[in-house]
């Protein structure tokens, strides 16, 4: 199974796209996740993307989409996985369907959540992103740039929303129950 898990920062994505790939035999691919590992080891990549990052702005769709064609044409890819914060742009979308071709996807999983409940998880977790401006900045950037995917899958008939408040155990359970 082929999976996106779309919605804003702090909507618990990377927590439920995590357990949902366990639970399905399938990998995470969080193109965040790859960003903090080139920042902590100290890449040139993660040099380059540091200050955009630490900021709350998107990293440039270019370096992005290279990243994870890169990753998903790996061996433990080709079983199925979870997109984790990718496409998060239209032109990532497109980028994504002109390399893989439409069945990239099988499912766009939207996880929703109040704005309050967001900034109250984003500044509870304590990641060096999760400043009050860079989150302000954040949830901007997904309002401007991401949330028009939502529609964008919708048309394909592809998207499935989900509410992401709750205990994390029955959010885990909701989605694999409307998949
Ligand atoms: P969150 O779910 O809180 O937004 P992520 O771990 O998904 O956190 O992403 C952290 C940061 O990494 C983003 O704010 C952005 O700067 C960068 N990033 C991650 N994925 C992408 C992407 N697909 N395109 C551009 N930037 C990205």
């Amino acid at each position: 199974m082929k999976l996106l898990f779309l919605g804003p920062p702090g909507a618990g994505k990377g927590t439920q796209a995590q357990q949902v790939a366990a639970a399905l035999g399938i990998v995470h691919i969080s193109t965040g996740e790859m960003f903090r590992r080139h920042m902590a080891g100290g890449t040139p990549l993660g040099e380059r993307v540091r200050r955009i990052i630490d900021r709350g702005d998107l990293v440039p769709d270019s370096l992005t989409v290279e990243m994870l064609l890169d990753r998903i044409s790996e061996p433990d890819a080709a079983a199925g996985y979870i997109l984790d914060g990718f496409p998060r742009t239209l032109p990532q979308a497109r980028a994504l369907d002109e390399a893989v071709g439409a069945g990239a996807l099988d499912s766009a999983v939207v996880l929703e959540a109040s704005e309050s409940v967001l900034v109250e998880r984003m500044l509870g977790r304590g990641r060096d992103d999760d400043t009050e401006a860079a989150v302000r900045n954040r949830l901007d950037a997904y309002r401007r740039d991401t949330a028009p995917l939502i529609d964008f899958y919708q048309e394909r008939g592809i998207a499935v929303r989900v509410p992401g408040e709750g205990a994390a155990a029955a959010i885990t359970e909701r989605i694999l129950g409307v998949l």
